[in-house]
């Protein structure tokens, strides 16, 4: 390991009286294991392998659809356990009549025993060699990486998101496995040799783990966010108690499975299902509980972290809401502006954090822009996620389609429906929760439409005379998560980049106005009500949030 690790020359690696290994080279000399994106739809569809993607897309399709409607357990020290307090029902939101699955209604002992059991987990891979630990990581990648098509196909059943948007998903989860462990490499585990100024004095810095970690994770992303927050936490050495969303718990148990298979000890992750309302008091209250990774919205979020710090400092990592503009001056180039905007928009319904929902065009090209808008729409499709053809599929659940309903009541009301807007019933529709992708105009600043974050394909447009106006305008909401711009201007795009305040900001993004991070490219993570740390997941500072640190000093 240590030479695939350091190349064929490991000359450089040095270790301390205590063990600790430090790089002792310079870093032009040093052969680092380069990280490469998965990136499947894009590396299969230049390489000419287009119909196969598909082939084995639906494929994978008709496996999964095989292997769905069965009981699931929870899994504590690797232990089934079911519930005194039952089941509940995994629907896809595709066709609510297939049940993806029955998983268990855990109870606060549940999580009780889970994080005890990741206690003692943590005696074995809290001080395991990192080598070894980003080995099993890796072996996860390699896992996830043979059976992604299976994976996706899941993903589309029980969240409902079209092929490439579910690949993209899988791709992420792979890219986070590498890329930390790729980081824990260039940083040699953490451990860095510091100044000294006595005779006889060797000092380091070593980051060490905490112990045991909730990673609490959204509907949305369920299989990247999951990975990402906790194989942040497992290569450094914490372990883990997995608490999916209730919508996708599935995707999320075939996730623990790849990690025992890789690997993972038993005790080092657990699996629990359930309602996050009944199960928050023992993560809040339990003092093995040494941090929690939560991604989700704004309301539970800020709930969580003020109550979880209350009696003493632990790390809480939120990564919350957004309400994403995105700004198109008169020297933008409106068929990529368009092509961005329609993608960042309603790309997997609107129900991305970094989803583009306010939309910002100078006045001089706004009729230019909304016609060319309007005209495209119609070409993205929206119906059942599993046609090749369907780039929007249904909403995640009742609970959005009422909101939708709600929404668009209000945009009829205090402003006017430009596209869309109506809820879809007839034919293939009839039983999933499908909607047309809606742009709405003339509403105030004032407007609740216009400050929260809605989650569902709606998007708000207003006019602007300035670029100093439309920054502004962006920056007056109390999220701060993605934000983008399209403007041919240099100047423009400089001061978009100096002002914006957002944790992630494109220009000319044509994949998405706002959306798409790429582990390793944008590292991503929320200012404000976005985000609590400040530090992006698949970014270069992402895993010292799971790590304290500790100065050791010896003398001669
Ligand atoms: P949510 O807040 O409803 O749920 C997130 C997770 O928290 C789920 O696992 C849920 O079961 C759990 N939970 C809910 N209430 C809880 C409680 N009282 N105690 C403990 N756990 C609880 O969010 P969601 O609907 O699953 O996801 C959508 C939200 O997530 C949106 O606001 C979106 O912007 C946000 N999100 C943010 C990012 C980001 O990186 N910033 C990424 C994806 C999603």
């Amino acid at each position: 390991m240590t030479s695939e690790l350091f190349g064929s020359n490991n000359a450089w690696q040095k270790t301390d009286a205590l063990g600790n290994s430090f790089k002792a080279a310079p870093s032009c000399c040093f052969m680092e294991r380069a990280f490469v994106n998965e990136m499947t739809w894009l590396r299969m569809s230049q390489s000419g392998l287009t119909e196969e993607f598909h082939r084995k897309y639906e494929e994978a399709l008709e496996i999964v659809g095989s292997q769905l409607g069965q009981h699931h357990p929870i899994y504590v020290g690797g232990e089934p356990v079911f519930s005194d307090a039952g089941e509940f029902l995994d629907r896809s939101p595709i066709d609510t009549r297939t049940v993806i699955g029955y998983f268990q209604r855990a109870q606060r002992k549940h999580v009780r025993m889970a994080i005890e059991s990741a206690k003692e987990g943590f005696e074995r891979w809290g001080y395991l060699d990192w080598r070894k630990r980003v080995g099993v990581m890796r072996k996860a990648a390699d896992i996830m990486s043979d059976e992604k098509f299976l994976l996706a196909a899941l993903i589309t059943l029980e969240n409902g998101k079209n092929r490439f948007e579910a690949m993209a998903d899988v791709d992420e989860a792979i890219d986070y496995l590498r890329y930390y462990a790729y980081l824990m490499e260039i940083n040699d585990g953490f451990v860095k040799r510091m100044g000294s100024v006595y005779p006889g004095e060797h000092a380091l810095s070593v980051m060490k783990p905490y112990g045991v970690w909730a990673i609490v994770s959204p509907f949305n992303f369920p299989l990247a966010i999951l990975t990402g927050m906790s194989s942040g936490a497992l290569v450094t050495g914490n372990t883990v108690v997995l608490k999916p969303a209730s919508d996708t718990p599935y995707i999320a148990l075939r996730y623990y499975e790849i990690l025992i298979r890789a690997g993972v000890p038993k005790d080092a992750v657990n699996y629990v299902t359930g309602s996050g309302k009944e199960l928050q008091d023992e993560f809040l209250e339990n003092e093995d509980l040494m941090g929690i990774a939560f991604t989700g919205s704004w309301e539970v979020g800020s709930m969580l972290y003020a109550r979880f710090s209350s009696k003493a400092p632990r790390p809480f990592i939120a990564e919350m809401g957004g309400k994403n503009a995105t700004i198109i001056t008169e020297s933008a180039d409106i068929e990529k502006a368009v092509e961005g905007v329609i993608r960042g928009a309603f790309g997997y319904g609107g129900q991305k954090c970094s989803a583009t929902s306010r939309l910002l065009v100078q006045r001089n090209v706004k009729e230019r822009f909304l016609r060319r808008l309007l005209e495209r729409l119609p070409e993205f499709k929206v119906g059942d996620p599993r046609r090749r053809d369907v780039f929007m599929g249904p909403l995640i659940n009742e609970r959005a389609l009422k909101n939708y309903i709600e929404y668009v009541e209000l945009a009829k009301k205090d402003g006017r429906v430009l596209y869309g807007g109506k809820v879809l019933k007839d034919g293939e529709f009839a039983n999933g929760y499908y909607v047309e992708p809606t742009v709405v105009e003339g509403l105030s600043r004032e407007h609740r439409l216009w400050k929260e974050e809605l989650f569902v394909p709606i998007l708000l447009v207003k006019e602007f005379d300035t670029l100093e106006e439309a920054i502004e305008m962006a920056n007056d909401s109390d999220y701060g998560l993605t934000a983008g711009i399209f403007s041919k201007n240099k100047d423009d795009v400089k001061m978009f980049f100096e002002r914006i305040q957002a944790g992630v900001a494109y220009a000319n993004r044509i994949v998405g106005s706002t959306t798409g991070a790429v582990v390793g490219v944008q590292a991503f993570g929320g200012w404000k009500r976005s985000g609590s740390t400040g530090k992006g997941a698949g970014g270069v500072y992402y895993l010292y949030q799971f790590m304290r640190e500790q100065s050791q000093s010896t003398y001669d």
